[in-house]
């Protein structure tokens, strides 16, 4: 990956050229860098969790103008088809998005994207905090499929960004007790900042006991998993009671092996999460009203000539940080 001088993009008719100021390394850009997911195609650049400042406009924009600072939501939908039609464009048939496949996304100066992609980034909301609500309504949108009663024991399996960001989507929806399961003791040590109420290493610790002790010897009505490989939604299976609702967001493993029997036997809902739809401006709400804080989470602010060294290092595992955010 290296960092290298290019034309400034221009506007075409409908676009325009947004002045990065804070990008997210998201877990998917690493894994599409090592090429194991296949969604991203290189040459290219990535950077899909964004905000910053118009620079200019293209032909028939006429709803924003330079100078005005925005977050970008960054899938692009066909707004035609049955799904976007039925008001789900997160799962639009047509869908590709800014930073993702072969479109050039944020990591850089400067980026172009169609006008509708467009939010107002509110002045009470730093441009740093600005590339996190992206994640913030991905997992807004887990939390709002998952169907989490008052008081409702909910089981995170994964600390990363996405998984402790769902437990402050939980909060926001009247979760009970929250049980974040993770290996790394750095990450459950900042889930216990963002409130959890046990922060368990499975490797060290019996995760089973400790979710029957908070929700009752049947198992968690509620179990989220936001890692996306065997053992965990294993795991997802295992901690939800019969009749119980699991809901997978991880997306690292295309395939994994998984017990059907105790689906069909115990009759528990498996539903799966992407991305988001009315999630995404209520993320920008939530943020801005102060309901949640996502700063903990960014644990690194570096300028976008350290970019390439961050993905190098979150893909060999020598970097253990939450969300980095890179300043073109
Ligand atoms: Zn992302
Ligand atoms: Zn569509």
């Amino acid at each position: 990956m290296p960092l290298r001088d290019v034309p400034v993009p221009e506007p075409g008719p409908g676009d325009v050229i947004v002045n990065v100021k804070a990008v997210g390394v998201c877990g998917s850009d690493v894994h599409g860098f090592t090429g194991s997911t296949g969604r991203r195609i290189p040459p290219m650049v990535m950077g899909h969790e964004f905000s910053g400042m118009i620079s200019a406009v293209g032909e028939g924009v006429t709803g924003h103008k330079p100078g005005d600072r925005v977050v970008v939501q960054p899938i692009i939908t066909c707004g035609q088809c049955a799904n976007c039609l039925a008001g789900m464009p997160n799962i639009c048939t047509n869908r590709s998005g800014v930073g993702m496949m072969r479109r050039d996304g944020a990591n850089a100066e400067a980026v172009r994207v169609p006008e509708q992609l467009l939010y107002a980034l509110p002045p009470e909301v730093p441009w740093e905090q600005g590339a996190l609500i992206e994640p913030l309504a991905v997992a807004m949108h887990a939390a709002n499929s998952s169907p989490i009663r008052l008081m409702d024991t909910v089981v995170i399996l994964g600390a990363g960004t996405i998984g402790l960001l769902t437990l402050l989507a939980c909060r926001l929806k009247g979760a009970g007790s929250v049980i974040v399961s993770d290996l790394s003791p750095h990450r459950l040590e900042v889930a216990r900042q963002l409130g959890a109420d046990a922060a368990v290493n499975p490797a060290k610790e019996d995760l089973g006991e400790i979710v029957r002790k908070h929700a009752g010897p049947a198992g968690a009505p509620i179990v989220i998993e936001a890692v996306g490989i065997t053992a965990t939604a294993k795991q997802s299976l295992e901690l939800v009671k019969a009749g119980g609702h699991v809901t997978w967001i991880g997306n690292a493993a295309p395939t994994i092996e998984i017990g059907m029997q105790q689906i069909v036997t115990r009759e528990i809902t498996v539903r799966g999460v992407y991305a988001f739809n009315v999630e995404f401006g209520r993320a920008i709400e939530a943020i801005r009203a102060g309901r949640v804080d996502v700063t903990p989470i960014m644990e690194q602010i570096v300028p976008l000539e350290a970019g390439p060294q961050v993905y190098h290092d979150l893909a060999k595992g020598t970097l253990d940080a939450i969300k980095v955010v890179l300043t073109p």
